[in-house]
């Protein structure tokens, strides 16, 4: 299923909450919609679902215009944050929910059915499980039922908002393994809404990123972190060093900060990744920075550092990179890699 929003507008009592979102989701993909907290993603989902509707725009399936079609008939799979399982059914009654609701014409044999609670659960790794009841099971095990019961009506698309919100931060990352691995057998084309980055590029084959009821970069996970298309997605997809500064002579400067440039002079917003920042040796130009702290995690070297005009500056180093670092000393270093972009107005 090929899913393509086109300019899609939508507002909440005159608040623009989407402004002219266009978008292409590929048969079989998993998307993550990443963004902070009100830039839309919510909204977005919703209106891929069929449970709010566009003031402009349209929502094509397959080409086909779903844009004010009911959730119902667009055959999607949800799960949320909250798990909303029934509670006096068991597991696999809540699984079977989407099947046993079935008009007469189209509900599978009870045989069927049950054969296909059981694949799930194997699925979602919960086999043998199907005879408890929600509040017998653990928070993780919970939204695997919710993405079996999903799964049971063989949705086209399955839509997931946060759905590992709520969990603890092992749990999520067991879950996030799973999901890709479900996603893998599966092949549905799945949507999956996160304000976790790390989860997004973790899980995703691409990443749509928003901001303001606006996407700012659609990308592999690898392009929205190597090649940024704004100074907010810089920001907001790993870490980064930022600079207000400009670039003069090959160079960009912000106070004690300077490192080579090459794009066009003028006033520049610079981000550097702590790991694109080196130790600079012989001749070559570069800035100090006082150390902090140092934390050494396995093969890499964290540098909590200030520039000698105060500015605070993470730094990452590979171990084998560096003889010793100690807190108290002074290092001189440069960007081997930064981005820059064009302030905003
Ligand atoms: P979060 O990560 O906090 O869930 P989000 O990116 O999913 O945020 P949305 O829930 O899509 O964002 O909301 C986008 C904007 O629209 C927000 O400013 C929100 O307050 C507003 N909004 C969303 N739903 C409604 C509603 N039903 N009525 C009024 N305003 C709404």
């Amino acid at each position: 299923m090929t899913i393509s929003i086109r300019a899609v507008e939508k507002q909440f009592a005159r608040y623009p909450a989407l402004r002219g979102v266009s978008l292409d989701i590929e048969p079989g993909e998993l998307l993550a919609l990443l963004g902070p907290s009100g830039s839309g993603k919510t909204t977005l989902l919703r209106i891929i679902a069929g449970l709010e509707f566009p003031e402009a725009g349209q929502v094509l399936f397959d080409q086909r215009d779903v844009t004010f079609a009911s959730a119902a008939a667009r055959q999607v799979g949800f799960v949320f944050q909250q798990y909303a399982l029934f509670r006096h059914m068991t597991v696999a009654k809540n699984v079977a929910f989407g099947l046993d609701v079935r008009k007469a014409a189209t509900k599978p044999a009870r045989a069927e059915i049950s054969r296909r609670v059981d694949v799930l659960l194997g699925l979602v790794e919960l086999g043998g499980l199907g005879g408890r009841y929600p509040s017998q099971l653990s928070g993780g095990q919970r939204q695997r039922v919710a993405l079996a019961r999903a799964l049971a009506v063989s949705p086209e698309v399955l839509l997931l908002d946060e759905p590992f919100g709520a969990l603890d931060a092992t749990v999520r990352k067991s879950l996030r393994k799973e999901l890709r691995r479900i996603h893998n057998a599966t092949g549905v084309t799945t949507i999956f809404v996160t304000h976790d980055q790390e989860e997004a590029l973790d899980l995703a084959d691409r990443v749509a990123i928003l901001n303001l009821g606006q996407i700012e970069q659609v990308g592999t996970p690898a392009e929205v972190y190597d090649n940024p298309a704004s100074a907010f997605v810089c920001g907001f997809v790993g870490e980064a060093n930022r600079f207000e500064g400009h670039v003069e002579n090959g160079r960009f400067v912000s106070g004690a900060v300077s490192f080579p440039a090459t794009t066009a002079s003028g006033p520049k917003l610079g981000f550097v990744r702590p790991h694109d920042l080196t130790l600079s040796v012989g001749e070559e130009a570069g800035f100090d920075l006082h150390i902090d702290r140092v934390i050494a995690q396995g093969p890499v070297i964290q540098v909590e550092a200030k520039t000698t005009d105060h500015r605070r500056i993470d730094a990452a180093f590979a171990r084998q990179d560096v003889a010793s670092l100690t807190a108290g000393t002074t290092i001189r270093v440069t960007a081997r890699k930064a981005h820059l972009f064009d302030p905003v107005a």
